[in-house]
């Protein structure tokens, strides 16, 4: 096994308990899955015992949301490297996940979502006959490009997942669509939701280095996140032609771009770096942008997590994609699915701003994606069934 570096802790087993190894590589997989983490440890402490592996497919953003919530891992994968390809990453997360799974003989890996530390985990599960439990089963853009590779991650996961987790009824649906046994899905609302509610616990002061000279009490605070593989290139380009024109037009727009670390966004993002109403950022570390997303008037994003974390804020989305696998937001009002299209874009966001009738709306819609219990019924049906 070449390259990988475990960092293993001292740690005692127990063999009356039944071991679950919970497995992540990404921020959105640490965010959501550390009420998974904190749930077993606590409520889940008589009977089960957590083991945390962390693949670090992404090295900074992970351990910045690691700290967040204090959870220090037992394995560390340490895969990250420059100009990793998903090959790469996918055969040391296949390898690296083996060789600890044969160490600790778990009863269960949990994974969530969709990345390819999510299925090579997954895959590494299955292959040493170990069960796996899926967190955010079932999503489904029917468009194995869009998002790539993850919209295909997560379906071939389903065909071998023994706890099919979903976050909606929709979710469950498109299981069931795909001949998956309704005996191994269980609808539980998304853990995110739980995570947030966690977060928003911490006491944390607003960092307003954050803000620069943006006033959030005067201005139209908006606050932009863009880093999906499909988005890069026209599709970005044509969002940040629009955001440009936007602050033209509008005197009391100000942007706030966290900029994801991954180069082409980067580079894409030097064409706003000069542009007084618009703020670009390092990544924000969770608490952060959390308070950002609470003083912003509304949310451009073509992040699934954000999306689904806006609505119990009550704050607008604006997806900037041209599929969701989560109509849930768009049919319960809380996202507007609105592409790339520069005029859609200025257009959906000056009539938000005018609009205060439109504007409050948004308050008062339910979360479509639960109501922070997902973590807690996720770790008593492992429990029971395991
Ligand atoms: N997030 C964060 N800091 C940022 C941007 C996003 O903590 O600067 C959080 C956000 O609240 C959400 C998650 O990261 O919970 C989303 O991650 P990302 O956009 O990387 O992935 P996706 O949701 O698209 O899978």
């Amino acid at each position: 096994m070449v390259g990988i570096n475990f960092k293993l802790k001292n740690y005692g087993g127990n063999l009356d308990k039944k071991k679950v190894l919970i497995v992540m590589g990404t921020r959105p997989e640490v965010i959501k899955l550390a009420p998974i983490v904190r749930a077993v440890k606590e409520e889940g402490q008589d009977s089960m015992e957590a083991v945390v592996l962390v693949t670090a497919q992404h090295r900074e953003l992970l351990d910045q949301t690691l700290e967040v919530f204090n959870i220090v891992p037992d394995y560390d994968l340490d895969l990250m490297s420059k100009d990793q390809s998903i090959a790469s990453v996918c055969v040391g997360v296949l390898e690296g996940v083996g060789e600890v799974i044969k160490k600790e003989r778990p009863d269960v890996v949990v994974v969530q979502g969709d990345t390819t530390t999510t299925f090579a985990a997954a895959l590494s599960a299955f292959y040493n006959k170990v069960k796996v439990a899926h967190v955010e089963a079932g999503l489904r853009s029917w468009d194995r490009f869009d998002p790539y590779p993850e919209e295909v991650n997560r379906s071939l996961i389903s065909r071998f997942s023994d706890f099919n987790f979903c976050p909606t009824e929709t979710a469950k649906k498109n299981l069931i669509a795909e001949n998956i046994n309704e005996k191994a899905i269980f609808v539980t609302g998304n853990s995110v939701v739980d995570a947030l509610e966690e977060a928003l616990k911490i006491p944390k002061e607003l960092n307003r280095e954050i803000l620069g000279d943006f006033n959030p009490d005067v201005d139209n605070i908006v606050l932009l996140t863009m880093h999906r593989r499909e988005s890069f290139g026209e599709p970005m380009e044509r969002v940040f032609g629009a955001l440009l024109k936007l602050v033209e037009r509008n005197k009391d727009v100000k942007v706030i771009f966290p900029v994801h670390p991954n180069p082409s966004v980067k580079k894409a993002a030097e064409i706003l770096a000069s542009n007084e109403s618009i703020r670009l950022v390092d990544p924000l570390p969770y608490l952060d942008f959390i308070n950002v997303m609470k003083l912003s008037k509304l949310i451009i994003t073509d992040s699934g997590g954000v999306c689904e974390e806006a609505p119990s804020l009550g704050k607008p989305v604006l997806l900037i994609r041209e599929v969701t696998e989560r109509p849930e937001a768009i049919s319960a009002g809380t996202a507007i699915l609105v592409g790339t299209d520069p005029e859609k874009i200025i257009t959906s966001v000056e009539k938000l701003i005018g609009d205060k009738k439109e504007y409050e709306k948004f308050k008062n819609i339910n979360s479509p994606f639960g109501d922070g219990t997902a973590a807690l019924m996720i770790v008593k049906i492992l429990s029971e069934i395991l």
